[in-house]
């Protein structure tokens, strides 16, 4: 009896991906693209595998994160890598593409193989298995409303309201200090300001350079329940010392003083190697965040492992919906979730969670174990982050340093320790390479 063909749902990275990790297997897939007939508020173009906005892939540097992915997926034939690689444009340390010779290149490469048929419609529906769904940030509505009766009423999410998060041990503990509010359990970091300091602070957070707005992400119903910071400092300048920075019940240590203001940073995974800050969703551009955020006190050099942002994002809360195979849990066993809607965030992170998803319904179809990835890889790192994040307050994430387990050592320059999870990803993604290459 003949295979049956995989259907992946949507043409975006993850599904183009997918689509040739499957095909590249000799497996038949049919690749259903909504667009041109029907398109999502940021796509312009009919082709696959669109880049909706900037034209970078991030870092190419091998002992980046970003760029420790990159290695893993040129090693594992992707062809959004390869495509990219071939479409570069000068950027410094960057992969920067110029994004119609990128897209057009994956479109021509899906086009053309024998195995794949692609067909340009919305998918209203969850298909028969075996199928990935890999609709991206943008899914069309009726999609969205199936895959939250899958994943659970309460488990998809339709925008982000994202705080920027921070490596923890770039935080001055010499400055910051541990403490519940009224004496309660030392959970949050608490960063003081003086009335200078939170002055000079407001002052150049209302003033900063915010990311231009999307048109269709006028009047967001967020808006009034989850500010942005910044919004919020302009309605006044004590605003956030009675809202998210209010420094009562955290009297600074050995004092039985409050500072004028508080920023308060909370963990954000399990392994407390990263901190987030409370209240503090943003729409500023990334290189104010830093230069911003860089004035709260013991924050002076810390390292963002992601930025704030405000935008449309549809993902399941991964931790609670999919199981480690990104599978909805209790749901079809031949169903895969990919791309960007699994809870990762980024292009690259997106790409990734396309391949990992088709290598899993390769297995399946195969009859082979399903791929383990260590976690000391970055894909590995990235699919433990959704099977283990704090599933309250689960937010998607990209590849990062904190993210990774931790080294044997503590390791203080991080150049350096960039360096070695660089080695022990390459080490701890051989014997899969292998696996996958015997297969
Ligand atoms: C506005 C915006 C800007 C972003 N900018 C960046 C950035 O600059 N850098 C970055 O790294 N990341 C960015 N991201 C995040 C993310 O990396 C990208 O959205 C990425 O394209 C996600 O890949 P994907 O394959 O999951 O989804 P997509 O690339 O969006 O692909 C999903 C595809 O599914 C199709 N589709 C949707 N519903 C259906 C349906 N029912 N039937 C058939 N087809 C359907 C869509 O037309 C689309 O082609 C941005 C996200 C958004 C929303």
């Amino acid at each position: 009896m003949s295979r049956p063909a995989v259907k992946v749902v949507g043409g975006g990275l993850a599904g183009a991906e997918a689509v040739w990790t499957l095909a590249s297997r000799g497996i038949r897939v049919i690749l259903y693209e909504m667009r041109p007939r029907t398109s999502t508020p940021a796509h312009k173009t009919d082709f696959l595998a669109e880049v909706v906005c900037s034209n970078s892939f991030g870092a190419d540097a091998p002992t980046s994160p970003a760029g420790i992915l990159k290695r893993e997926l040129r090693s594992l034939g992707s062809l959004i890598m390869e495509c990219a690689d071939k479409a570069r444009v000068p950027a410094g340390k960057a992969l920067a593409v110029d994004r119609d010779i990128f897209s057009g290149l994956v479109t021509e490469a899906l086009e053309n193989h024998p195995l794949v048929e692609i067909v340009r419609e919305e998918v209203t529906s969850i298909p028969e298995g075996p199928a990935i769904i890999a609709t991206g940030p943008l899914t069309s509505p009726s999609m969205a409303e199936e895959i939250k009766k899958l994943a659970g009423e309460d488990y998809l999410s339709f925008f982000d309201a994202i705080a920027p998060v921070v490596e923890a041990d770039s935080i001055d503990m010499a400055i910051a200090f541990r403490r519940g509010r009224w004496g309660q359990e030392d959970d949050y970091i608490n960063c003081p300001f003086t009335r200078e300091e939170y002055e000079a602070f407001i002052k150049a957070l209302t003033t900063a350079e915010r990311a231009a707005p999307h048109d269709f992400e006028d009047s967001p119903s967020w808006f009034e329940g989850c500010l942005p910071v910044e919004v919020m400092a302009s309605r006044g300048l004590d605003t956030l010392r009675f809202g998210p920075m209010r420094p009562v019940g955290l009297p600074l240590p050995g004092t039985d003083r409050e500072a004028w203001a508080v920023a308060q940073l909370r963990q954000d995974n399990k392994e407390g190697t990263l901190y987030n800050i409370v209240g503090f969703q943003t729409s500023l551009r990334w290189g104010e965040q830093e230069r911003v955020f860089r004035m709260i006190p013991g924050l002076e050099r810390a390292e963002f492992a992601r930025f704030g942002v405000m935008h449309r994002n549809i993902y399941v809360n991964a931790p609670a919906a999919l199981d480690p195979f990104l599978r909805f849990k209790g749901g079809p066993q031949d169903l895969f979730l990919a791309g960007q809607i699994t809870g990762v965030e980024g292009y690259l992170e997106s790409t990734a969670m396309g391949l990992a998803a088709a290598l899993n319904a390769a297995a399946l179809l195969l009859e082979k174990p399903f791929p383990r990835w260590p976690r000391e890889t970055a894909v590995g790192a990235l699919l433990h982050y959704l099977g283990d994040a704090v599933e309250r307050r689960f937010q998607p994430m990209n590849v990062n340093l904190g993210i990774f387990p931790p080294l044997a050592e503590k390791v203080r320059n991080k150049a350096r320790r960039a360096e070695l999870t660089a080695l022990r990803a390459e080490e701890a993604l051989a014997p899969l390479l292998e696996d996958l290459a015997g297969r």
